[in-house]
């Protein structure tokens, strides 16, 4: 029988054999992406005894057509309710209401760890030389920062009021034809945020946690983030993850909790990829950094991503890439990025041996070169194939 996952005071989840899980198909080439990975995250439960009772809810083009509502307050509380989710890609309305569906589903759930595992599949086209050498997961802090859309616009009454505010009050001299952005980076943010990925880091048996900052200019933001991370794994993690600091580089058989300034880990991650392993950062700097190493593996088509609220349960896991119009409806784009974070989902929901499965046959599939249309153009030998017949490729090699 089809049953609502519920969580524990303590986060844990409890769900069962036939949990009910709200999609949103997406718009755009969601109406190809959507089926084709819901076909192999059914085929992949199935084999391992259980069923995912779907439900489907609206936002986006399709939700506006039919309400008039780009995000229903209906499908707001469907995720609230049944706590864990999945979407595909969103269009994003130009010119008024929401700035971001995205953004509005991660402000309104806070979802603040925004997960991104990247990594690279035997056979992936890649620009770089070793791209077998990445295997990171970012922790994007996903509530804060310059991106938490505090902003005022130039030559506006309230861009005026803050800026004669900032000059009366802190001697601050901005130019008066500025828009002004406030960066708020807090202690609780950052703290959740960086405990969440040590908590992944024990778990999944990582070597080493990165944060990843600006705190050589930004000392009262970015710094602080550094620091407060620092602070976290003394007061709570001392049995199981060490500062670099606090053990001159040698954590012995403990998690290295690190530090690194943004600018030189872009140049970093591409020329020692091997060094970093799970990075926390604060909210742009993970915007970034998120893209940039998708390219190193074989780019926007099967980079995966989840939002999550470790405390309250609330989870939404995402295609990254956006709707790419032009190709919408036909069966031809990669469903990888969807169907990855279909494979985080079933690992939040406890299911790692289907989540294992997925992964398995989706390297057996690229491994034999049937690949959909942006792998094929950069590989030699390659069968180009719909996104219907790439996602049957799969299920015949689960
Ligand atoms: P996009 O939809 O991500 O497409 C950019 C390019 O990425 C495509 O032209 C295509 O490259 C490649 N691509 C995207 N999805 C792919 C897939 N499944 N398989 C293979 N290649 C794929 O970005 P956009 O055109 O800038 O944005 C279109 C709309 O999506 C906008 O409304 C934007 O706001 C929205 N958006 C939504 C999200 C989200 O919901 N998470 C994220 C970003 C953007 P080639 O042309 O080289 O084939």
């Amino acid at each position: 029988m089809p049953e609502k996952i519920t969580a524990a005071a303590d986060g844990t989840l409890q769900v069962s054999d036939e949990p009910i899980i709200p999609f949103i198909e997406g718009d755009g080439t969601g109406v190809d992406i959507w089926p084709a990975a819901q076909l192999v995250m059914d085929a992949a439960a199935a084999k391992h005894g259980k069923k995912i009772a779907w439900k489907e809810v609206l936002a986006g083009q399709k939700a506006f057509d039919e309400t008039g509502s780009w995000l229903p307050d209906e499908t707001v509380e469907t995720f609230k309710e049944y706590l864990i989710g999945i979407k595909g890609p969103l269009t994003t309305p130009v010119g008024g209401g929401i700035r971001s569906l995205n953004v509005a589903l991660r402000q309104i759930l806070d979802l603040y760890a925004c997960v991104r595992p990247v990594r690279w599949f035997q056979g992936v086209p890649s620009p770089v030389r070793h791209p077998e050498k990445v295997d990171m997961v970012i922790f994007r802090e996903n509530t804060e920062d310059i991106y938490a859309g505090l902003e005022v616009e130039e030559g506006t009454p309230e861009a005026a009021k803050l800026i004669r505010l900032l000059q009366d009050e802190m001697g601050w001299k901005i130019r008066p034809d500025s828009g002004v952005g406030i960066k708020p980076v807090s202690e609780t943010g950052s703290k959740r945020l960086i405990r969440a990925a040590t908590e992944y880091a024990v778990e999944r048996k990582r070597k080493s946690v990165t944060l990843v900052h600006k705190g050589n200019i930004q000392k009262f933001t970015e710094g602080a983030f550094r620091n407060w991370g620092y602070e976290l794994t003394r007061e709570e993690f001392s049995d199981v993850a060490v500062g670099w600091d606090d053990c001159g580089g040698d954590p012995g058989s403990k998690i290295l909790i690190k530090d690194a300034i943004a600018d030189i880990t872009l140049q970093q991650v591409l020329t020692r990829p091997d060094e970093f392993d799970v990075i926390a950062t604060t909210n742009l700097n993970g915007d970034y950094l998120s893209d940039a190493l998708a390219a190193q593996v074989g780019g926007i088509g099967i980079a995966p991503g989840g939002n999550i609220n470790y405390v309250s349960g609330h989870s939404i896991f995402e295609a990254t890439h956006g709707t790419a119009p032009k190709y919408a409806g036909q069966d031809k784009v990669n469903p990888g990025s969807v169907l990855l974070s279909g494979v985080m989902m079933f690992e939040r929901l406890g299911w790692q041996a289907a989540a294992d499965d997925i992964v398995r046959a989706l390297e057996a599939t690229i491994a034999e070169k049937i690949v959909t249309y942006d792998f094929a153009r950069l590989m030699e030998g390659a069968t180009e194939v719909k996104t219907s017949e790439f996602a049957k490729a799969i299920v015949e090699r689960l």
